[in-house]
């Protein structure tokens, strides 16, 4: 099985899939990175990278104007969903934009948590400023300002 994962799909897996090829594009990695995710360094050995064609680009572009979903979906996204069609890959994602337009386009997708993964774990994200967590990702804490760090629930 070969797969494309997007940053939501990286950012709830504690293990990567054994038995499939997994990639992704420069930009998901960049964004782990921004988010403080050590797990994206541990994981470059296993994670291809690549990015996509820009004619495919231009296309998953072109079909996310018509569907409205463009507003929704970052140029990451967009990378991803071009990939994943540049390599005939089934999408690993739990984006509802992602999901949406790649049916639209007749590109396969899973959620995360219906391909067997079964350790999945939730991470949150913890201000290095004031010390909250937050569930949801944020560039930065949306309280002080300062940057946020993964950190394993204890749940
Ligand atoms: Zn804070």
């Amino acid at each position: 099985m070969r797969l494309v994962l997007d940053t939501s799909a990286l950012f709830s897996m504690r293990d990567l899939p054994l038995d499939a090829e997994i990639y992704t594009t420069p930009g998901v990695i960049s964004e782990l990175e921004r988010y403080g995710d050590s797990r994206a360094r541990y994981w470059e050995h296993a994670l291809r990278t690549s990015d996509p064609v820009s004619d495919s680009l231009r296309m998953i572009k072109k079909a996310a104007e018509k569907t409205g979903d463009i507003s929704r979906l970052s140029q990451t996204d967009l990378e991803v969903l071009a990939l994943a069609k540049d390599l005939g890959a089934t999408i690993l994602t739990d984006d509802y934009s992602i999901q949406n337009l790649a049916r639209y386009l007749g590109i396969e997708y899973k959620a995360v948590g219906l391909v067997g993964i079964k350790r999945l774990v939730k991470w949150k994200l913890r201000c290095t400023g004031c010390g909250r967590t937050w569930e949801e990702r944020h560039p930065e804490c949306p309280v002080c300002g300062s940057p946020l760090r993964t950190s394993r629930s204890r749940k």
